[in-house]
């Protein structure tokens, strides 16, 4: 079994200094942190490393471990990106003989051993972690981390703007790049800035970050996680490993992230757009920042260029996170007046004859539909459908708001989405096989003052490779359109 020892020093050289000046993060070239990662590092040489799952994180655990000098063994169903490697032992069939040799198991996200390795693993106390985890253990740098339901990685990328006007930063994890990958290089003077989805979290043991934010908690992946508890629980261990000395900005406009959190361990700052609270809110058109004594003005809400209460939020979050990272309130502002929403979170596409088309195919659970519908303040035609996530959409049935006018089924879960519609006299529903004719039957039905949103509720996984190429098909044939 691998040892590893908790990176206590990454924080120690920080404590205290908060209290007085906002430079929490702002800090020190502490030679232990580096210490104790060589320590770390030299345990990998030689032992058996197991990872299952050959994605962005497999692949970055595969390369980091090399470099670690491990015996790598990849367990995966396609070995294609990595079939000239001579070193690594490809699994096509995982045995117990195979897994009881193993000092550590990697996981990627929503990979799970079957119930039959447990007693092995648990015999032998082989270590199973996530990529997260992994990645933290070889990391010298502080760790900034994001999580929520819902804005991960528009969040993300707006924390790491900001820390970057001031520190190398690097946004990792969920975002799309491997954290494992570049955390062997980070010292304690860069910032890891890194989106955590619930699978991340459910792996790590150790993981410990100096700030940790929750955006929100909706109902989403409930095709992985047993129920929503189990869902909740996964996001909430983010703050497991936090202590006093560290720091959890919090949603205060959501209920159930306020509630989950009352008695974590970390100083707790919030955000809000509807009231004044310790941390960043909004009041009188602008941005504040309090300390819980005094406040001070960011930004006035004039400057800034968004679509919908959901990205102030996010951007109050960013700004409060930032804050607490050293990041100084001029350089805040400046990011914020600056920022657009990554692509495919509701993008405005195009105009044509007077109706606006918006490409928000990153929306794929039922609260991010909601979102998008009310962040929208004119009649809609909104395309909807995909691949199943164990979603009620019921819910979404009850809640849609009444500026949706008719709604355009696409993809494998429209039968569903339509028997749940049914009760919605209000809104016309047509069923239209494919995601093509959904738009082009939406185009002619919008009226001049409209619009037409793809803001799926599902996955993509149905007819499409990800998110990103169902929104590029989609802006693609608006951009067609004439
Ligand atoms: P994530 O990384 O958590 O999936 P994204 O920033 O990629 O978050 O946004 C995913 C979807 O959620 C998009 O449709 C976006 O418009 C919507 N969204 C973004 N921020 C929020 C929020 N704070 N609350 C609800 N929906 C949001």
């Amino acid at each position: 079994m691998i040892k590893y020892k908790k990176q206590e020093t990454n924080l120690n050289a920080y404590e205290n200094i908060f209290e007085n000046e906002f430079e929490a993060c702002a800090l020190p070239n502490d030679e232990r942190v580096c210490e104790d990662k060589v320590t770390a590092i030299e345990q990998y040489r030689d032992k058996n490393v197991l990872i299952c799952g050959l994605g962005v994180s497999g692949m970055g655990a595969y390369n980091a471990l090399k470099r670690l000098n491990a015996n790598v063994y990849i367990y995966a169903t396609d070995f294609s990106t990595i079939s000239n490697d001579k070193n690594v032992v490809f699994v096509k069939k995982l045995t117990t003989k195979i897994v009881q040799d193993m000092d550590l198991i990697i996981l990627s996200p929503t990979t799970r051993l079957a119930k039959k390795f447990s007693k092995i693993i648990a015999e032998r106390q082989i270590e199973c972690i996530g990529e997260l985890e992994f990645g933290y253990r070889l990391c010298a740098a502080p760790v900034v981390a994001v999580t929520g339901t819902n804005g991960k990685t528009t969040t993300v990328t707006l924390i790491h703007e900001m820390i970057a006007t001031t520190y190398n930063s690097f946004a990792l994890g969920n975002i799309g790049k491997s954290f494992s990958q570049k955390a062997m290089e980070l010292t304690p003077v860069d910032r890891a800035v890194l989106e955590c989805s619930s699978f991340q979290l459910a792996q790590t043991k150790f993981f410990r970050p100096h700030i940790a934010a929750l955006l929100n908690l909706a109902p989403d992946h409930l095709d992985f996680h047993k129920d929503i508890e189990e869902y909740y629980s996964a996001k909430l261990k983010i703050f497991n490993n936090m202590n006093k000395t560290d720091f959890a900005v919090i949603n205060f406009d959501d209920n159930s992230c306020f509630e989950h959190t009352k008695n974590i361990l970390p100083q707790i700052y919030y955000f809000s757009t509807k009231q004044p609270c310790k941390g960043v809110f909004v009041q009188d058109e602008t941005i504040m920042f309090s300390d819980g004594i005094i406040a001070y003005a960011i930004v006035r809400l004039e400057k800034l260029n968004y679509v919908g209460e959901h990205n102030l939020s996010n951007m109050l979050c960013a700004a409060c996170v930032a804050i607490l990272a050293g990041v100084s309130v001029e350089n805040v502002a400046a990011v914020l007046s600056n920022f657009h929403t990554p692509p495919h979170r509701l993008e405005f596409v195009r105009r044509l004859q007077n109706v606006d088309y918006y490409n928000d195919s990153k929306a794929t659970n039922i609260e991010s539909c909601l979102t998008a519908c009310n962040a929208i303040n004119k009649p809609l035609n909104l395309l909807l459908g995909g691949s199943d996530k164990g979603e009620k959409f019921s819910v979404l049935a009850q809640r849609l708001p009444s500026n949706v006018k008719s709604i355009y089924l696409f993809g494998k879960m429209q039968k569903k989405i339509y028997h749940a519609l049914k009760k919605r006299h209000d809104i016309q529903v047509f069923r239209c096989e494919t995601l093509s004719s959904a738009t082009k039957f939406a185009m002619l039905k919008a009226k001049s003052g409209e619009v037409v949103l793809l803001s799926p509720a599902c996955a993509s996984f149905d007819d499409f490779k990800n998110y990103e190429e169902r929104g590029n098909f989609f802006k693609h044939i608006v951009n067609d359109l004439q």
